[in-house]
């Protein structure tokens, strides 16, 4: 070890490799050195010889200058929250991609004055849901929510049923977020059930708005009652805002549970909150969506600057709602005969162990709890979990009943090849350690 130790590569001749000097231009010195490192730290462990060092740190090299790297969804869950949410379309990283550089983002180019802030994006929402007579958008779902109780219910009190105070994920609560904005939570009802009755009775002048919450990552059933929006419109004499979570806009035939944008506003809700990274397949963001004087009350309040979106998500956004479906809308409406097929074309590549089986994925914490999607995945050993996750790709998949399971409902077909690679790799190594 000591004369590995002295024998190790030094770092300047190394760097002056002509790839390292060129990847230092692009990704700057400390990921490339940090890359010569992790290489130096390999030879010295006996992994690597000294002529190799080079090449390993190149290898090692990240693809652009962030340590976040990109990673194969191979869980079966379409909305991963720990993998980033949804994936953006090709469509929104092209026009992320525009918007990085000097925008006309707040510029009418025709006048040379001022233009409105995210208009486009404001727009194909506004096309999108056709209901809302206008909508607004911020930093994500939470932040909307966090701007419709600061600029109604500070200081007055929010009707909500016991049933749907509901933990979203990472200990974020709805009904801490609402006291920490000063509005007085009025709860009614029990865990599983509420009436109308409740809701009316406990409406009274210091009443600001009556709360729907959708409970997007768990399930009430059994002896339950729970009441909706239209009755609640109908009846409270005070605005419904609805908490929708997953940011579906219209019905979807797959989750015919999960409520949208445009059936809420229909059915009476004075202001639907929902995000925009979820079902939506968007960027990180929060819609409001709903009568025009409030949204505007919303977008001209002090606070809804701190809340304010950047250009990239506007952009991001606007091509989620007009470009091709985004990849968790793809993933939705896979064929399961398809994926099977892909299954096994992954597993004929790969040769025994490796099996192609049908499997069950679900939409995750982004919404549709309980929903089953019909799936397929290759059934690997589980002991490669671990290398899988740590490979040059990273591949996540779920480990189960003593299998690792790579499920494909949330991998881009064209991505099978990255998974085959990867599981060649891992398998590899695995027969030779053992
Ligand atoms: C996800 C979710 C939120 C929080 O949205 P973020 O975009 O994560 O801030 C709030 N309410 C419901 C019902 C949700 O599902």
């Amino acid at each position: 070890m000591q004369d590995r130790r002295r024998a190790t590569p030094r770092t300047d001749l190394v760097l002056a490799d002509p790839r390292l000097r060129e990847a230092a231009g692009r990704l700057g010195d400390r990921l490339v050195r940090r890359a010569v490192a992790a290489a130096q730290e390999r030879f010295r462990a006996g992994d690597l010889t000294a002529e190799e060092v080079p090449d390993a740190a190149v290898a090692a090299l990240p693809a652009a200058a962030t340590r976040l790297r990109p990673v194969v969804n191979a869980t079966g869950v379409v909305v991963h929250t720990n993998l980033g949410r949804a994936p953006l379309s090709a469509a929104a990283v092209s026009a992320v991609n525009v918007a990085a550089g000097a925008t006309d983002v707040e510029l009418d180019l025709a006048t040379g004055r001022r233009g409105k802030r995210g208009r486009g994006a404001l727009e194909a929402l506004r096309a999108a849901v056709p209901d809302a007579g206008d909508a607004h958008v911020v930093n994500n779902g939470a932040a909307a929510l966090a701007l419709v109780t600061l600029a109604l219910a500070a200081g007055r009190s929010v009707v909500v049923a016991r049933g749907e105070l509901v933990e979203i994920g990472d200990g974020f609560r709805i009904p801490e977020l609402l006291e920490a904005v000063g509005a007085m939570l009025r709860e009614v009802g029990t865990t599983n059930r509420v009436r109308l009755a409740d809701y009316t009775a406990a409406v009274d002048e210091s009443t600001a708005f009556v709360l729907k919450v959708h409970p997007s990552n768990f399930v009430v059933s059994g002896f339950t009652a729970s009441v909706g929006v239209r009755e609640l419109a109908g009846a409270v004499g005070v605005p419904v805002v609805a908490d929708i979570g997953s940011g579906l806009l219209a019905p979807h035939p797959r989750l015919p549970a999960e409520p949208d944008a445009a059936s809420t506003l229909r059915a009476g809700a004075t202001l639907v909150t929902a995000s925009g990274d979820k079902l939506l397949g968007g960027p990180q963001c929060g819609l409001l969506l709903g009568e025009a004087g409030l949204v505007q009350r919303l977008r001209r309040h002090p606070f809804a600057r701190a809340l304010r979106v950047d250009k990239l998500t506007l952009a991001a956004l606007e091509a989620t709602l007009t470009g091709p479906p985004p990849p968790v809308v793809a993933a939705l409406a896979a064929d399961p005969a398809a994926l099977l097929a892909r299954a096994q074309a992954i597993a004929a590549a790969l040769g025994p162990p490796a099996a192609a089986v049908r499997s069950t994925g679900a939409v995750g914490g982004g919404g549709a709890p309980g929903v089953e999607l019909p799936s397929a995945a290759v059934a690997l050993p589980a002991g490669l979990a671990a290398p899988l996750r740590l490979g040059a790709v990273p591949v996540v998949g779920h480990v189960e009943r003593d299998r690792l399971l790579l499920d494909l409902l949330a991998v881009p077909p064209e991505d099978d090849a990255v998974v085959v690679a990867a599981a060649r790799a891992a398998l590899g190594a695995a027969v030779e350690a053992g």
